[in-house]
């Protein structure tokens, strides 16, 4: 099973996936810190609100096998509807709705929309439900954005995974691109990207080293 969070960091950059999940290497910066920060006011698995037609609870584990993921849906509420699911403890049918929490813009929301898409996913399989809808709350803007999850959103999420398995099981980490949003990744120093992105062969190396020594020595 992946963590379903890396979707938006492969969504962000396969690279930057990549060295979080199969390398293993991690490094914040401002803005990962403040994520954290933000996150911490949502982390509460027991704490759960009930009112007459909505019922709130935080920090949901859910999960696919069908695409093999699962991780945490920061809030999750169930409005009440007839077209809804049965929820043990509570009477009537309810309607599943994911909110995502952000500290940033929606100027970066694809990626954040479609780590929502891979949640909506996990309901769907959880509760055999269809999810058509979900919310992302950026708190800097203090704003709930709603948004319709279509066929092409779900598509991507699909090829997304297919992807990240298969890195997974080559173990393989994408090389570097040179793109804007290096400039707010948090791995830059780590990724190194304008020294990993040239292509050197070991033979063109020693050969070049040789040369250089070669020259050094005086006859
Ligand atoms: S520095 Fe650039 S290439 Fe490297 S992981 Fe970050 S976004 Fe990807």
């Amino acid at each position: 099973m992946l963590q379903l969070n890396g979707i938006q960091h492969y969504a962000y950059c396969p690279r930057r996936w990549a060295l979080i999940t199969i390398e293993q290497v991690w490094q914040d910066n401002a803005d990962t810190m403040i994520g954290q920060y933000v996150h911490r006011n949502v982390d509460n698995p027991f704490y759960e609100e009930i009112f007459n037609n909505k019922i709130i609870s935080r920090s949901v584990p859910v999960f696919s096998y069908k695409l093999g993921i699962n991780g945490i849906i920061d809030v999750l509420e169930f409005h009440r509807d007839s077209k809804g699911v049965e929820l043990t403890g509570h009477e009537g049918y309810w309607r599943p709705f994911i909110v995502e929490y952000k500290k940033g813009r929606p100027a970066k929301q694809r990626a954040d929309q479609l780590q929502v898409v891979a949640q909506a996913f996990c309901l769907e399989e959880m509760y055999d439900i269809c999810i058509t809808e979900a919310a992302i709350y950026y708190v800097k803007l203090k704003k709930r954005e709603k948004f319709y999850i279509n066929d092409s959103m779900k598509s991507e999420v699909k090829q997304i995974v297919q992807h990240m398995h298969a890195l997974i099981n080559e173990g393989k980490t994408p090389g570097a691109e040179i793109k804007k949003n290096c400039q707010l990744c948090s791995l830059k120093d780590l990724c190194m990207p304008r020294l990993t992105i040239r292509k050197r062969s070991v033979a063109n190396y020693i050969s070049n080293s040789w040369e250089i020594y070669n020259e050094e020595i005086p006859e």
